[in-house]
């Protein structure tokens, strides 16, 4: 994210005394501006490197890196970035004559160009551009890292959804089909959980789902996803995980459940819930579906809750 609200400004120029001047007329004309000066693509790289999105001004003839492969470098990396990935914007500024030079430095990835010598206040206005682009991108993609969010999440719990669930089994099935890894996934449902909605309300049961929720996750490892797979019904995706494993963290996800009363509602009397869990494991190398697992998980679940709840099977 920004460090302010404006981007930062990074020139760069092997002409000491043209950035110096430059330095002194935008110092005094633009004072709020967060401005940095290099006099080499190199530093200037690696200051652009550490800046969240910036507007880079770079002079195109230099000795080493010049300006046209600092404007290639940062488009051919703006296709491995990510769409929440910082934004930069590239001003080429240059002594050279002719369309085919503005041609040259637009096709190579510069967002606008300005030919020397030049009027500090139109270089002022065209960085103001490169700020406002900057901007929309940032804006952009503050809003798309909030809509993966929320594509993701269950809004009740803040667990992963089912949607998000599935893509993550996806993947980690597919390592495990190459023979990386092992992958276990428990189900756990609420054992007779429309009694707390019929006898207290759906609000306290809503309280009890937010709670058994962070219950779960609290007793989850760091790597394991934990979802809400539907109404009260939870899936844990657990990879590295063998028999053993899995057994563990489920049993360790059962008691944290019927351990300690829930608080539904001021006045109620604290509610005991408790949980049933069904295992599976998907070994390194064996081929199945998400689907498949997650029904294997349910078969293992109806067989918990068969064998009279609050149990792991
Ligand atoms: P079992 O032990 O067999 O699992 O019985 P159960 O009562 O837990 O299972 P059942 O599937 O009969 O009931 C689940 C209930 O969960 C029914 C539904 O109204 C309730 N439910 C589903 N989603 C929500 C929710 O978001 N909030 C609340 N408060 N209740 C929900
Ligand atoms: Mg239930
Ligand atoms: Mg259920």
């Amino acid at each position: 994210m920004w460090a302010s609200s404006t981007p930062s400004i990074i020139f760069v120029d092997d002409d000491r005394q043209l950035l110096n001047s430059l330095r002194d007329r935008l110092r005094c004309l633009r004072s709020g501006w967060d401005m940095r000066f290099h006099d080499n693509a190199r530093d200037a790289m690696a200051d652009l490197e550490n800046s969240a999105g910036a507007v880079l001004v770079t002079d195109w003839m230099m000795p080493g890196i010049d300006g046209l492969s600092l404007c290639k470098h940062f488009t051919a990396t703006a296709h491995n970035r990510q769409s929440d990935a910082p934004h930069y914007y590239v001003i080429l500024m240059t002594g050279r004559q002719g369309i085919e030079n503005i041609e040259k430095a637009l096709d190579s990835g510069a967002d606008d160009f300005i030919a020397k010598p030049f009027d500090t206040r139109e270089l002022i206005a065209r960085i103001r551009v490169g700020i406002r682009t900057c901007r929309l991108e940032n804006d952009l993609r503050t809003a798309n890292i909030h809509l993966v969010k929320q594509a993701s999440t269950d809004p009740l719990t803040g667990l992963l959804n089912r949607r998000r669930a599935l893509e993550i089994l996806t993947t980690e099935l597919d390592r495990s089909l190459r023979g990386m890894q092992s992958v276990a996934v428990a189900m756990a449902d609420i054992d007779y959980f429309k009694k707390v909605n019929d006898s207290l309300g759906h609000e306290a049961g809503d309280r009890v789902l937010k709670v058994a929720a962070q219950r779960l996750q609290a007793v989850a490892r760091r790597y394991d996803a934990v979802v809400r797979w539907g109404g009260e019904e939870f899936l844990l995706i657990c990879p590295h995980a063998g028999e053993d494993e899995i057994r563990s963290i489920a049993e360790r996800m059962r008691a944290s459940i019927s351990a300690n009363p829930i608080e539904t509602q001021p006045g109620n009397a604290p509610l005991t819930i408790t949980v049933s869990i069904g295992t599976t494991v998907v070994a390194a190398g064996e081929k199945v579906t998400a689907d498949a697992t997650v029904a294997s998980a349910d078969r293992a679940l109806y067989a918990a809750k068969d064998a009279g709840r609050d149990t792991v099977r």
